[in-house]
C-alpha cells in the first residue's frame, strides 16, 4: 500500500479501431497498471470472460445500477449498454494503480466532468477505409449491427479534437509505444506531483 493515489486514463475511439489490442500490450509491459471491468448488456463474445472482460449484465440488473448509482458514467452504444462500476474504480485508485477505462466517446465526455484531471487518449484508424476492414475481419457483429457500428464510428471520428491526445494505430507496435509514452507523461504532470502531496 502507498500513498500515492493513481490517476484515471481513458483511452476511447471508434468501435474496431483496436483499443483492446493495444491495450493488452501496455498492460502486460507495465503491472502498476489497471483495467477497469465495464457493465455490459451486450452478449459476450466467444472467448470473453465474465469479471475479466465485463460483468456480462441483464438490462434489468443494468438498470438497476443506474438507479443506485453505482456507475461512474454509463451509456448506449449500437443497442447495448456499457457503463463504469464506480466502486472497484475508486479502490484501486486509492491503492495507489493508474485505471484504464475503454470506453466510448459519450462516457469519456462524462468522465471529463467527474476527473477532469484524467489522461484522455483517443485512438485514431489510419483511414476509414481500415476501420472498415478491421471491423469486418473481426466478424464478431452481424451485418445489421456492423452498419449501424460504422455509421457510429463516422460520427466518432469527428470528435477528436475534444480529446488531449492522439494515437494512430497504424502499426500495432507503434500505437503501443506512443501509449506507453503518453501514460508515462501523465505521470510527470505537475498536478500529479502535487495530488501525491510532494514537496520540494
Ligand atoms: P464492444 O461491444 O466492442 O466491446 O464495445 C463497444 C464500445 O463500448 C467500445 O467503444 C467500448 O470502448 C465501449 N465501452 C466499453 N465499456 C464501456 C463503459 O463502461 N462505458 C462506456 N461509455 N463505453 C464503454
Amino acid at each position: 500500500m502507498t500513498n500515492k493515489k493513481g490517476q484515471v486514463i481513458v483511452i476511447t475511439g471508434p468501435s474496431g479501431v483496436g483499443k483492446g489490442t493495444i491495450l493488452k500490450n501496455v498492460m502486460e509491459a507495465d503491472k502498476s497498471l489497471c483495467f477497469s471491468v465495464s457493465a455490459t448488456t451486450r452478449a459476450a463474445r466467444p472467448g470473453e470472460v465474465d469479471g475479466v472482460d465485463y460483468y456480462f449484465v441483464t438490462r434489468e440488473r443494468f438498470d438497476e445500477m443506474v438507479k443506485d448509482g453505482e456507475l461512474l458514467e454509463y451509456a448506449e452504444y449500437s443497442g447495448n449498454c456499457y457503463g463504469t462500476p464506480r466502486k472497484p474504480l475508486e479502490k484501486l485508485l486509492n491503492e495507489g494503480y493508474d485505471v484504464i477505462l475503454d470506453i466510448e466517446i459519450q462516457g469519456a465526455r462524462n468522465v471529463m466532468k467527474t476527473f477532469p484531471e484524467a489522461i484522455f487518449t483517443f485512438i485514431m484508424p489510419p483511414s476509414f477505409e481500415t476501420l472498415e476492414k478491421r471491423l469486418l475481419k473481426r466478424g464478431t457483429e452481424t451485418p445489421e449491427k456492423m452498419a449501424l457500428r460504422l455509421e457510429t464510428a463516422k460520427r466518432e471520428l469527428e470528435c477528436f479534437k475534444e480529446f488531449q491526445y492522439i494515437i494512430v494505430n497504424d502499426k500495432l507496435e507503434d500505437a503501443v509505444e506512443d501509449f506507453k509514452a503518453v501514460i508515462r507523461a501523465g505521470r510527470c504532470r505537475c498536478s500529479e506531483y502535487i495530488k501525491n502531496k510532494r514537496g520540494i
